[in-house]
């Protein structure tokens, strides 16, 4: 299971009780912030995130709005006597702004930054249960998406034929590692007929700041969910265009293109006070779609 919490689902300025990028995505080990808009402290101790559990944050682009927040966090986690390490992945040009930013505060972190400059696509994060990779997206300035891919659970235990040719329970683990087993007489059991296939894993697109962009399908293809900007409605497409921004059909096409289970929408202009008009265009391309609201758990 994969958990998308939108701390902040809008464009540049904040308006109508709304903020800049931020979503918290977690996972069974673990807890990643993906960018971090000015307010995204505050909207964690509104919404219950423990900050702490992050251990690896994600930076999609150099645009204030998914990374003004970033200072007052490190400074935070410091305050608050954090000491494991941390994980900061952007494209190149955070880290000297953080490092200029620290001394000048007069602030001295009782913990270590590695600071990852992201210049290609590929993976970032890998574990027992889960990858992360980022692909790049096509946005004013260098900008990447994250895809969250949760691994093939083991495969599951056929009990009935477990228990017709007596395999004993210590061999359990290993018939769903994919292993076959051998009775005492020798006679092999293949593993398919011992097992059933896993659950396939779970898939998180993230696709950040960027025009539309058809060169993302590959990368999403068959997400179970996605966060696709439409920072603008449909009849400010030239305005989106100029600005390197996608529109509600742009997020849309991509979404049936990609063939993704089911689409959010979100980094809105701040001219759109109500949200519903841009859900519903957006759903007259792809049906799956809802407009990311903030303090909302979206399970994938
Ligand atoms: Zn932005
Ligand atoms: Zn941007």
């Amino acid at each position: 299971m994969i958990a998308v919490t939108i701390l902040g689902n809008n464009s540049a300025l904040p308006a109508h009780g709304r903020h800049p990028t931020a979503q918290i995505v977690q996972t069974r080990n673990h807890t990643f912030l993906v960018d971090c808009g000015e307010g995204t402290q505050l909207q964690m101790s509104e919404y219950r995130i423990k900050r702490s559990r992050i251990d690896h944050i994600f930076i999609s682009h150099l645009h204030g709005d998914h990374y003004f927040g970033l200072i007052g966090l490190l400074t935070s986690f410091g305050l608050n006597n954090r000491e494991h390490d941390l994980h900061v992945y952007s494209p190149e040009g955070l880290e000297p702004i953080m490092l200029m930013q620290l001394p000048a505060s007069h602030t001295l972190l009782p913990y270590r930054i590695y600071f990852h400059t992201l210049k290609e696509e590929g993976l970032l994060f890998e574990d027992d249960h889960l990858s992360i990779s980022c692909f790049k997206v096509n946005h004013k300035i260098e900008c990447y998406g994250f895809l969250f891919e949760e691994k093939a659970h083991h495969r599951k235990l056929n009990a009935e034929a477990v228990k017709h040719f007596n395999v004993p329970y210590e061999f359990y683990e290993r018939l769903q590692e994919g292993k076959d087993f051998v009775t005492p007489e020798g006679k092999v059991i293949p593993n398919v007929t011992l097992t059933l296939d896993p659950k396939p894993g779970r898939k998180y697109a993230y696709c950040a700041d960027t025009i539309y962009y058809e060169p993302i399908c590959k990368h999403i293809e068959g997400a179970d969910l996605i966060y696709h900007e439409a920072t603008y409605m449909k009849d400010e497409e030239e305005r989106a265009r100029a600005r390197y921004h996608s529109t509600t059909i742009d997020a849309a096409h991509i979404a049936r293109k990609a063939n993704v289970g089911k689409l959010l929408i979100g980094h809105f202009s701040s001219r759109y006070e109500n949200l519903a008009p841009l859900e519903n265009e957006a759903r007259q391309v792809f049906a799956n779609c809802e407009a990311a609201i903030e303090g909302t758990c979206y399970i994938v």
